[in-house]
């Protein structure tokens, strides 16, 4: 006798999932493989995600932590994350062929930071302390001229140099509420500090906390696909409590589903962060079917058409 699956539903948050510098990230290793073979190094995870990194290394890529890993005559590939400028002046001292994978809206954030003190402004950076993006903004400029804020106690006590000359910005991943939050004490006690005029929370981020607060109150519980040390689906296990649905996990995949945990539950949530493979939510959506009647409701609350353009050394 065959036995009756308990029924599930499934409000699949949408948008999901990779975003255009990811997708840009990959697609600049999978090019410079095929243009310059095997093997090609990769400063840091190119993406914070496992997944990704191993299907890379079969094909040829090979992750290292400094340039000092990678031999003379190799091409490096710096991560979607950004760097600190020391590193391609390195590269280019050691005439290594590198491609930056730095995500444009990383880049553009640079460039911000570099504006401000290059118009005399100090510069304070909202973000998480050794995040690469954070170590990568920092190493925009000289060492002592970024004062990094963490939350909003942090920007209570902040004591600036110079009250009245300065500027902030912020990391691409961070939540939207807490950096308002943030941004709100800077404004208050340094009333004439400049910054973006939204932050620099980037579409990808803002989007998928939207989707989650949208599904979140008709949950019982909500599944985040993505890593530990990625900073934009950690936010999301974050929002996902803060908007009604306490009950919410972080998996990296399928295999690591604890089954018991979604004991009497009847709606389940399911996303992504930024870095995570669709596959790995096909996955994940297949293993519930194995286990119930599964009805899947998709509830996007905008659609993405951003995408990116490869370096032109990498396009044919
Ligand atoms: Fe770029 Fe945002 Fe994706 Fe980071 S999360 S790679 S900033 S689009």
């Amino acid at each position: 006798m065959t036995e009756t699956k308990k029924p599930l539903t499934i409000l699949l948050a949408a948008p999901r999932g990779f975003c255009a510098g990811v997708d840009r990230a990959i697609q600049i290793v999978e090019r410079a493989i095929e243009r310059y073979g095997r093997p090609v190094y990769v400063r840091h995870e190119i993406v914070h995600n496992r997944h990704v990194v191993e299907t890379l290394e079969k094909r040829g890529a090979v992750f290292v932590d400094e340039l000092d890993e990678v031999p003379d005559g190799r091409p490096v590939v710096f991560s979607a994350h950004g760097v600190p400028k020391t590193v391609p002046a390195e590269a280019g001292r050691r005439n290594l062929s590198y491609v930056d994978a730095t995500c444009p809206l990383v880049s553009k954030v640079h460039r911000e930071v570099e504006r401000h003190h290059a118009a005399g402004r100090t510069v304070v950076l909202i973000g998480h302390a050794g995040h690469p993006e954070v170590v990568g903004t920092m190493g925009q400029l000289p060492e002592g001229a970024v004062l990094l804020v963490e939350d909003v106690a942090q920007a209570e006590a902040l004591a600036a140099p110079d009250p009245d000359n300065l500027a902030y910005a912020t990391q691409t991943t961070l939540s939207v509420d807490d950096t308002m939050g943030i941004v709100a004490v800077l404004r208050r006690r340094f009333p004439s500090i400049e910054g973006p005029k939204l932050e620099d929370i980037c579409y990808a981020t803002t989007n998928r906390q939207a989707a989650v607060k949208a599904i979140a109150p008709r949950c019982d519980a909500i599944v985040v696909i993505g890593a530990p040390n990625s900073s934009n689906s950690m936010r999301l296990v974050e929002v996902a409590a803060g908007y009604g649905c306490a009950r919410t996990r972080l998996v990296q995949r399928a295999a690591d589903m604890d089954w018991e945990w979604l004991e009497g539950v009847d709606r389940l949530g399911i996303t992504a962060g930024a870095s995570a493979p669709e596959s790995l939510v096909a996955e994940l959506l297949a293993a519930c079917r194995e286990r119930y009647e599964v009805t899947v409701e998709e509830i996007r609350t905008t659609e993405e058409t951003v995408v990116f353009k490869l370096p032109r050394a990498l396009v044919a």
